[in-house]
């Protein structure tokens, strides 16, 4: 099984509905360590998202992810709007205009929306970022790739359980990026909001392959 721009749009589609789901849950933990914005810009984004691809049907995933990029980088604001826009837009250009994304492609994507990350807010793991759920997550999209099942599924599953685990990580971390790390020693004991909001993302992105 390959992925097509359905999936693609399916995808974005379920974000949307996560991000309306758990709004108040990401307004809550971004209360605790931020500034309780997380929900509603995320919410607000990709709500934007959905009205873009009903104005403007892409044709492949990666015109999606591109015109997720612009979306959010104009409408989600704060710290996550650019670091998600770049992820978005760095996966984007890793696809290029291929009709289906297979699995080594699937992971290559997750890898360079990662990287994309990495190099717009330079946090490292454990800073508690959203860097602790995508970087887990590539690891374990690489890891299912390289064993060469051929299912792309298996690597959307295996990169949403361990964004997950490493959401659930960051609870006990100091915060060294970002608006948390205002708070020092005061930020353990709580969730990352990015972190949360990621891993919302990619379970989004195994539900529309199953
Ligand atoms: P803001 O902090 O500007 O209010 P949001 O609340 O929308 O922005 O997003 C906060 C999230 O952004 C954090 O929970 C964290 O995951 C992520 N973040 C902040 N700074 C960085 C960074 N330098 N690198 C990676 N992720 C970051
Ligand atoms: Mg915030």
């Amino acid at each position: 099984m390959m992925l097509d721009v359905k999936w693609a749009v399916k995808w974005l589609t379920m974000c949307a509905q996560a991000m309306a789901e758990h709004r108040v849950e990401l307004i809550e933990l971004d209360r605790a360590i931020g500034d309780s914005d997380h929900g509603e810009n995320m919410d607000r984004g990709f709500q934007a998202v959905l009205d873009k691809l009903a104005e403007a049907p892409p044709e492949t995933p990666g015109a999606a992810l591109k015109l997720t990029a612009m979306t959010l980088m104009s409408k989600v604001g704060g710290a996550a709007g650019p670091l998600y826009g770049t992820a978005f837009l760095r996966a984007s250009t890793f696809l290029g205009d291929a009709a289906e994304v297979d699995p080594a492609a699937l992971a290559g994507a997750l890898l360079a929306a990662r990287d994309g990350i990495v190099a717009r807010g330079k946090a490292e793991s454990g800073d508690k970022t959203m860097v602790d759920a995508w970087t887990p997550a590539a690891e374990a999209a690489q890891a299912v790739a390289a064993g060469g099942s051929g299912n792309v599924l298996a690597v959307l599953v295996a990169a949403a359980e361990a964004a997950e685990a490493g959401a659930v990580a960051t609870d006990p971390l100091v915060a060294r990026k970002g608006r948390a790390s205002y708070l020092g020693e005061r930020s353990a004991g709580h969730r990352d909001p990015g972190a949360a909001s990621s891993a919302l993302i990619l379970r989004a992105a195994a539900g529309a392959a199953a």
